[in-house]
């Protein structure tokens, strides 16, 4: 690794955090710890990370709320959600918190650094197109910006601009969740289907005219989705 990329983790237990470190810092990276959310989001707002780990359960905020107040003055940084938790319920609503992707305790570090190895890998790599249209909609690939018609432009998260960018790839072919799951999470990241399934309804908002009828992300039912501009 060229430069030496930060990971911020937000974990109020000892243990985990200092695993964390260890085993983050012997693979390259920097890596800075907060044991409760406000001081996590002044050391994101302060040291700009590549990417974040974030524990759902801190003592004075949840993960939720450290999560949204992250997006309100950065929508692209990964944020990894480590959770105790498996229930399909907490993993949506932390999507919908603005979190990428989630983990869930106990974790096999060797999973959780491949995963953000991925990420970092596709961060730095030098952007292909700099940005495209899907019907009505312009994407800024290297901005991490959306803009609907005449709209103010709404920010992408890292997953939501890569997965538009894997689907604008394969432009008016289907392609199966499992080559998105590949492509897009990683081989080694093993997201469920209903994760991508959360991403699309996200993108479907900042991408649709009309979300509920889509005329550009379709379904192909029992298989993936299909791009259409
Ligand atoms: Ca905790």
């Amino acid at each position: 690794m060229s430069t030496q990329t930060t990971v911020v983790v937000i974990e109020d237990e000892p243990h985990i955090a200092l695993g964390l470190k260890d085993a983050l810092e012997f693979e390259g990276f920097r890596v800075v710890t907060a044991d409760t959310g406000v001081a996590g989001v002044r050391l994101v707002s302060e040291e700009r990370p590549g990417v974040i780990l974030l524990d759902l359960m801190l003592p004075d905020m949840n993960g939720y709320q450290v999560c949204e107040e992250i997006r309100r003055h950065d929508g692209y940084v990964p944020i990894i959600m480590l959770t105790a938790r498996s229930q399909e319920a907490d993993k949506i609503r932390g999507l919908d918190a603005g979190a990428d992707d989630y983990v869930t305790k106990p974790f096999a570090i060797g999973e959780l650094v491949a995963r953000i190895r991925a990420i970092i890998r596709r961060v730095n790599r030098p952007p292909g197109i700099e940005s495209f249209q899907i019907g009505e909609v312009v994407v800024n690939v290297t901005a991490h910006t959306v803009q609907k018609g005449g709209n103010a432009s709404e920010p992408l998260s890292y997953y939501e601009v890569e997965l538009l960018r894997f689907l604008y790839e394969r432009v008016g072919q289907p392609v199966a969740r499992d080559e998105i799951l590949d492509r897009v999470w990683g081989l080694d990241a093993c997201p469920s289907n209903r994760t991508i399934d959360n991403f699309i309804v996200k993108l479907r908002r900042k991408v649709e005219l009309t979300p509920r009828e889509p005329a550009h992300i379709l379904t192909v039912y029992g298989y993936g989705y299909k791009l259409v501009v």
